[in-house]
């Protein structure tokens, strides 16, 4: 596996694959890697040439005063892991490199990055779709692979591939939990033993939903009050319940199709998220 720093030298290499006609996948990611991140690396594997993976904590899509300086950072542990899952580059630019001093140009996604996090987190996908498309142009890939656990995020990631015509295949891995539930999260690592515990009640509510879905509920309204019932008094704060069609977003009345349930809440002041998707007919 070679590591990569230099912008220059990425750019270099994947114009080489590129003359090889080496189809090239990568997996963006924030380090501290996780099974989440590695079900998308295997997939990576199974499906190009050359596997890239980017460890890059992204300053713009952190708002002033949310958690950048302790992002947890494990980048030998990352290193080791990546290399036994043969993946080929290891991608680890520099934050002055990709945002040097006269930096001054940002790709604006638009309503869908309103809503959801988008909401609570107003200049967030304007920093994930810069650094998404940057990356993109330093490696070249012929496919890109993200987390359904970012729901809103491949979301918007497809639209700018669709919007600004990227020669790009975005694929999307189911999320991967702990044995109790809990979305696997860089972020877990910030609870405490409590915490952890409490964080239950998350997949619990979504599972609470899925199976009210099942048993015949149609209300979107109904769904949202079940879970901020089942979050409520556990979590400190429900940011949003979100009860919408998969691909758009949108918010539902009647539940039916592809249905995305999402939600984000905060445990000892720690913001997690999570979604299930559905089909319902
Ligand atoms: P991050 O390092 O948190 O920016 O995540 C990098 C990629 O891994 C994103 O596409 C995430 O959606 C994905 N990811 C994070 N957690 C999980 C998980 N538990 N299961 C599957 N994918 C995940």
């Amino acid at each position: 596996m070679r590591v990569i720093r230099s912008l220059v030298r990425m750019q270099k290499l994947a114009a080489a694959f590129k003359r090889e006609k080496k189809r090239i996948v990568l997996v963006p990611t924030m380090g501290a890697l996780h099974e989440g991140h590695l079900a998308l690396v295997r997939r990576a594997r199974k499906l190009g040439d050359i596997v890239v993976v980017s460890i890059f904590v992204n300053p713009s899509q952190f708002a002033v005063g949310e958690d950048l300086e302790r992002y947890p950072r494990n980048p030998a542990t990352d290193k080791r892991l990546l290399k036994r899952e043969g993946v080929d580059i290891l991608f680890t630019p520099e934050a002055d490199a990709i945002y040097p001093d006269d930096f001054d140009t940002y790709v604006v996604p638009g309503e869908i990055a309103t809503r959801l996090e988008g909401a609570f987190r107003p200049t967030h996908f304007r920093g994930v779709a810069t650094v998404v498309l940057k990356l993109f142009n330093l490696v070249q890939p012929d496919i890109a692979i993200f987390g359904c656990k970012d729901l809103q995020q491949t979301v918007v990631i497809r639209r700018m591939v669709a919007d600004l015509n990227l020669p790009i295949r975005i694929v999307e891995i189911p999320t991967t939990r702990d044995r109790d539930g809990l979305a696997l999260s860089s972020r877990n690592s910030y609870l405490s033993k409590q915490g952890r515990k409490r964080a239950r009640a998350i997949p619990a509510a979504l599972l609470a939903a899925q199976e009210k879905i099942a048993s015949g509920e149609r209300s979107a309204t109904k769904i949202r009050s079940l879970i901020k019932r089942r979050l409520l008094g556990v979590v400190a704060e429900v940011d949003y319940v979100s009860v919408a069609e998969r691909h758009t977003l949108t918010e539902l009345k009647e539940i039916s199709g592809e249905v995305a349930i999402s939600l984000a809440c905060r445990i000892d002041g720690v913001r997690l998220i999570d979604n299930i998707i559905l089909k319902v007919n």
